[in-house]
């Protein structure tokens, strides 16, 4: 597995928050949380550089994310109120660690999104 620090992460070599794990997801708290729940969801046997390199057969990998994260959000009593799942691809919206993950952001209402900055 490429060694990002999300790998890292995978391998307990350095700490994290864990929230969520199942059989081929963690989910753990963003270390610079961008609102007052921020939990990021990866996969664990599959170090997917950015979400470019999913290759159609991964394609369940990428499903199993984002329902880690809807079933975070149930269990944790926000999904009624709401919440957004983010996945930054490449430069241009400022992925920084190459192993695809989930942001999930909820906890107060968000801002919009998307604006070039
Ligand atoms: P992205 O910008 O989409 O690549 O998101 C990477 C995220 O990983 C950022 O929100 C960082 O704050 C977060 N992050 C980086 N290192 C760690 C870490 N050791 N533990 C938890 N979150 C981290």
């Amino acid at each position: 597995m490429t060694d990002t620090i999300f790998a890292r992460i995978i391998r307990r070599e350095i700490p994290a928050t864990i929230v969520y794990e199942d059989e081929d997801v963690l989910g753990f708290k963003d270390i610079a949380p961008q609102a007052p729940v921020h939990v990021l969801f990866i996969p664990k046997h599959d170090a997917i550089p950015t979400l470019d390199d999913v290759r159609p057969e991964q394609a369940a990998l990428v499903g199993k994310l984002v329902l880690a994260a809807a079933e975070h959000a149930r269990r944790e009593g926000f999904a009624e109120d709401g919440y957004r799942v983010v996945m930054n691809c490449r430069e241009h919206a400022g992925q920084t660690v190459f192993h695809i993950h989930l942001h999930l952001l909820a906890g107060a209402p968000l801002g919009r999104f998307g604006t070039p900055s």
